[in-house]
């Protein structure tokens, strides 16, 4: 999303960008939800994406109890859209010509006027900036900033999306039209409608996202990284290779706590997965020629849903910088000095609302918290709610 944006932006101050992707084929089917704020509309505006079908309108946020009772509601309109459909309207921003499939990144040369780039495939690109958008593993980052590393939050989420169709009379009643929350004891359940197949908005044709943030230390998340072929894996595990145990054990934990729409929702995704919950910000994302965009430069737990918004906002201020300022240089420095601290903000924010879940509560401010969010109604209130920046500016 990042260098797709980014390309977007520095194509309208007319410069030539091209994106290397070091996937071999069209990134689809990727992801699942993701939560709109007025920053990324404006981005997707601004950097000629648009916003047409974005996605699914809900005009309210409930909480459920064990039993499906709604115990609290929230007028609160939100467009939930998903990953694939922002990936498709930034696509087709950029023509073939510019954008490179099996291109992976190595490492960089700088010599103070240009980059020499170098790709695992054998293919060297000069250009006057490299932009590394490639996630919160960065192999740009790694080279130019080594010791910047993801750290694990002590919690980890599953999920997964059932399809609209397959899902009971009681279900699509009860949560489909709504943003819903149900909150057991250090456990958040959270789930709204998104698209189909194909970006498919019609009834019967959408999916629910359903999101279920579990705690479980760091030997905990290195067993769930050992896959069905008993690999280790370092950070997470590849979908497929998810072991057969865990999620059965996942099934009977969840049959065990939660209200039955849920247990309807998650009994119909066929191969949920989990994702480890990691957040960073590096204290420049500057390095000469080479600057960071979106999740390399800093990573927010996604109590915001605000990473596509952030990866925007990084790509405009990126751009608007560079056709403020003659000099390539002074622009990139401006860049640093006015996303940076943004970046860092986002994370410390979403590890406020993080203070939910329970784990490692440091300091008062932790505990204070921790405490205001055990109310079901501060948690709607607080959680991927739109101009929560507002209030930091
Ligand atoms: C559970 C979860 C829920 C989320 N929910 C939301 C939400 O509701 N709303 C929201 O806005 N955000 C959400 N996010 C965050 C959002 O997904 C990220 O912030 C966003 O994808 C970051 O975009 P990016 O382009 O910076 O990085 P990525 O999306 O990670 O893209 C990086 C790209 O770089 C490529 N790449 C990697 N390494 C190389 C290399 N060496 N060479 C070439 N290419 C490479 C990758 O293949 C990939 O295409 C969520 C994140 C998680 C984990």
């Amino acid at each position: 999303m990042s260098g797709l944006f980014s390309a977007a932006f520095l194509r309208r101050i007319g410069w030539e960008v091209d994106v290397f992707e070091r996937s071999p084929v069209e990134l689809v089917g990727r992801g699942a939800g993701i939560t709109t704020h007025p920053e990324l509309l404006e981005a997707l505006e601004q950097s000629g994406a648009g916003t047409r079908d974005l996605g699914i309108e809900v005009d309210r946020r409930i909480t459920i109890d064990r039993h499906g009772r709604v115990i609290g509601e929230r007028t609160l309109p939100q467009i939930l859209t998903s990953w694939d459909r922002l990936q498709r309207l930034l696509r087709a921003t950029i023509d073939e010509a510019h954008y490179h499939l099996g291109h992976t990144f190595e490492r960089v040369e700088q010599d103070g006027h240009e980059v020499r780039v170098h790709f695992a495939e054998g293919r060297t690109e000069r250009a006057d900036l490299l932009i590394g958008g490639d996630g919160i593993r960065s192999g740009v980052r790694a080279q130019v900033a080594p010791d910047v590393q993801p750290i694990y939050s002590g919690y980890y989420i599953w999920r997964g999306a059932p399809n609209e169709s397959d899902l009971a009379p009681d279900t699509l009643a009860s949560i489909f039209p709504y943003f819903v929350f149900f909150l057991p004891e250090r456990q958040q359940v959270i789930g709204y409608p998104i698209s189909g197949f194909n970006n498919d908005s019609r009834a019967g044709h959408r999916r629910y996202n359903f999101i279920w943030y579990r705690v479980g230390d760091a030997r905990t998340l290195k067993e769930m990284c050992v896959d069905e072929h008993g690999q280790q894996h370092e950070f997470s595990v590849p979908p497929p290779l998810i072991r057969k145990d865990l999620i059965a054990q996942m099934r009977a934990d969840a049959e065990a706590i939660m209200p039955p729409a849920f247990l309807d929702c998650l009994r119909n995704i066929e191969r949920p997965f989990f994702t480890p919950i990691y957040d960073f910000s590096s204290p420049s994302i500057v390095f000469g020629r080479v600057a960071l965009v979106g999740d390399a430069g800093s990573s927010a737990r996604p109590h915001m849903g605000f990473g596509v918004a952030k990866a925007g906002g990084d790509a405009q201020a990126l751009a608007d910088a560079l056709a403020s300022h003659d000099d390539i240089d002074a622009a990139v420095v401006h860049y640093n000095a006015v996303r940076q601290p943004i970046g860092e903000c986002i994370m410390l924010h979403a590890r406020k609302l993080g203070t939910h879940l329970g784990v490692d509560l440091k300091t008062d401010e932790d505990r204070r918290m921790w405490k205001l969010l055990q109310s079901y109604e501060a948690m709607m209130d607080w959680i991927a709610v739109p101009n929560f920046l507002a209030a930091y500016r």
